[in-house]
């Protein structure tokens, strides 16, 4: 039997019975156990998005005054990633960039989220 139907069982037991101090505790169980449910629910999503946000910390490096995602999984061939380093450094948010040519000022891009203008950057090292 399913815990709901147990328990809506001894809430019309208690209930027939003229106990209804303790089928109103029954219900108070059982939205505490909901409640549980949900809280618990909400720990897991909070590990998980902190798991993902460890490992995409781990895998952000700063080079040529940008920050680069290496292994980039949603760029062909795994390759490095420029992202906006003010948008990583003040709003933990990802913003992958771009390089393009700025003449003199050598590769760069400005960040579709903040408009920060990077120049100068270098590409990535190959390994
Ligand atoms: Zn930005």
């Amino acid at each position: 039997m399913a815990t709901k139907d147990m328990i809506k069982l001894v809430y019309d037991v208690l209930k027939e019975a003229n106990r209804l101090d303790l089928a109103e505790e029954i219900v108070e169980l059982r939205n505490n156990n909901l409640d549980l449910k949900e809280e618990n629910l909400t720990q897991k999503q909070r590990i998980l998005e902190l798991t993902n946000q460890v490992e995409l910390d781990d895998s952000i490096v700063f080079h040529e005054g940008v920050n680069w995602i290496l292994n980039d999984s949603k760029t062909q061939g795994n390759e490095p990633t420029p992202i906006c380093t003010r948008c990583w450094g003040v709003e933990k948010i990802v913003v992958r960039q771009k390089l393009q040519s700025y003449g003199s000022n050598g590769l760069g891009f400005n960040c579709q989220n903040c408009g920060k203008h990077f120049s100068k950057i270098g590409s990535f090292p190959k390994s």
